[in-house]
């Protein structure tokens, strides 16, 4: 017997974790990491199986990309494998610093602070920003950092419709006497129906309400407008939006999240923001390749990757229509399947993945109960074969499960 006398109960206080897994896993919605041997690319390794990867956020094939190894490489030769500090201590290294002057380039904004991933900067920011006076507008299916990050805020949270500019002008009237600061918050693309949030009504709203303006352009950034510059920019509301997210995690091929907006907002979220403030910068090989991802964007090789992306991106729509696939949601590269029973959409997902394809099956808490559906990423890197080879497998596999006739 210890020193501290026998337990009150042999129980392991962890039980209930595993009995919630095994109910999980009962249900067949569990499913196991898949293993990536090699690079991140168009036709990969997972598990031992070679598969046509329509997996990946890595929109414009830049994980693998020359000039970003290229960059990444010389980095740890030049400065090491770390920051070795937090940014407000002694982790600010120069070449952080030309990044954030290159993204705010970029995206045509006074400033730009860069965030160890996407998530940090939106959870960091939205909290650093709002406090618990003030009033979040937020749509529906906003990304879970944008949630957590409100949540942070301990502001009141109010949710609209999906999209829906006249429920969101409902929540604004209702609060139009509100005495703290009010934010309107969207994901720029929707991560899990490849759809476009319309920018410009919600702009409208904001000036009209006298609200923040916030959007996050995680899937949209190497994506939509010009070289990839964003939602802003394709729908042209320069100067509309205070606060401009982005991954460099996603269509940078790297890793990180920033932040865009005015001088004195970036200023302040360098004091405020709890990611920026308490956990260590980049090393110096992530900050270079963004470095090196920015500079060929900005390139007329960028400016081909992007086109080449939404050339394939209609290409195998086309194809997956003609065998019957509906995605009525989709206006980008992404594209959901729509199969409603989660057991169902993860056995599609196997099934894809014995035949030599890998997109993911997405269920519940990443989208609501009985939406459950397979969600597939085109790229700039795939071939045009790679495509209509997992078009005719999809189509296969579609039928012998019912998905489509
Ligand atoms: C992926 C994603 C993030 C998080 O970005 P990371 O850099 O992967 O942390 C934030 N917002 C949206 C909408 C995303 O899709």
């Amino acid at each position: 017997m210890s020193e501290f006398g026998t337990p009150a109960t042999n129980k392991n206080p962890l039980q209930y974790v595993s009995e919630t897994l095994q109910e999980l896993r009962a249900k067949g919605v569990a499913p196991k990491l898949r293993v990536l041997e090699g690079e991140q690319k168009s036709v990969c390794l997972f598990d031992g199986h070679e598969v046509i990867n329509l997996a990946s956020n890595n929109y414009l094939g830049l994980t693998s990309h020359k000039a970003l190894r290229k960059a990444s490489v010389e980095a740890v030769k030049k400065l090491g494998v770390g920051a070795g500090a937090v940014r407000t201590i002694a982790g600010t290294m120069k070449l952080h610093m030309e990044l954030e002057e290159q993204i705010a380039k970029f995206k045509q904004v006074e400033a730009c602070v860069v965030f160890q991933s996407g998530f940090t900067a939106n959870a960091g920011t939205v909290s650093a920003v709002l406090g618990k006076e003030d009033l979040i507008v937020s749509d529906e299916l906003n990304h879970a950092s944008i949630i957590d990050g409100a949540r942070l805020s301990k502001a009141t949270i109010k949710v609209f419709k999906h999209k829906d500019l006249e429920d969101c002008e409902r929540i604004l009237k209702e609060t139009a006497d509100w005495n703290g600061h009010k934010l309107i918050i969207t994901d720029g693309v929707f991560s899990m129906d490849g759809d476009i949030a319309p920018l410009p009504g919600l702009c409208g709203l904001a000036e009209k309400y006298g609200c923040i303006m916030m959007v996050d352009d995680a899937h949209a950034s190497g994506v939509l407008g010009r070289g990839g510059r964003g939602t802003v920019d394709h729908f042209n509301c320069h100067g509309r939006v205070h606060l401009q997210v982005g991954t460099l995690s996603k269509a940078i091929g790297a890793m990180g999240g920033y932040v865009c907006g005015s001088r004195d907002l970036i200023d302040f979220l360098y004091l405020r923001a709890r990611p920026f403030l308490f956990s260590t910068s980049h090393p110096p090989a992530t900050a270079a390749a963004c470095q090196a991802a920015f500079a060929l964007l900005d390139s007329p090789e960028g400016e081909k990757l992007v086109k080449k992306l939404w050339a394939n991106t209609k290409f195998f729509k086309r194809e997956l229509k003609k065998r019957g696939f509906q995605f009525k949601t989709s206006e980008t590269p992404i594209i959901p399947i729509h199969v409603g029973d989660a057991a169902k959409a993860f056995e599609f997902s196997r099934k894809l993945f014995e035949a030599g394809v890998f997109a993911p099956a997405v269920g519940y808490p990443t989208v609501a109960e009985g939406k459950a559906r397979l969600r597939a990423i085109v790229s700039a890197a795939h071939k045009r074969e790679q495509l209509l080879k997992a078009a005719e497998i999809l189509g296969e596999v579609g039928r012998s499960l019912g998905i489509v006739s």
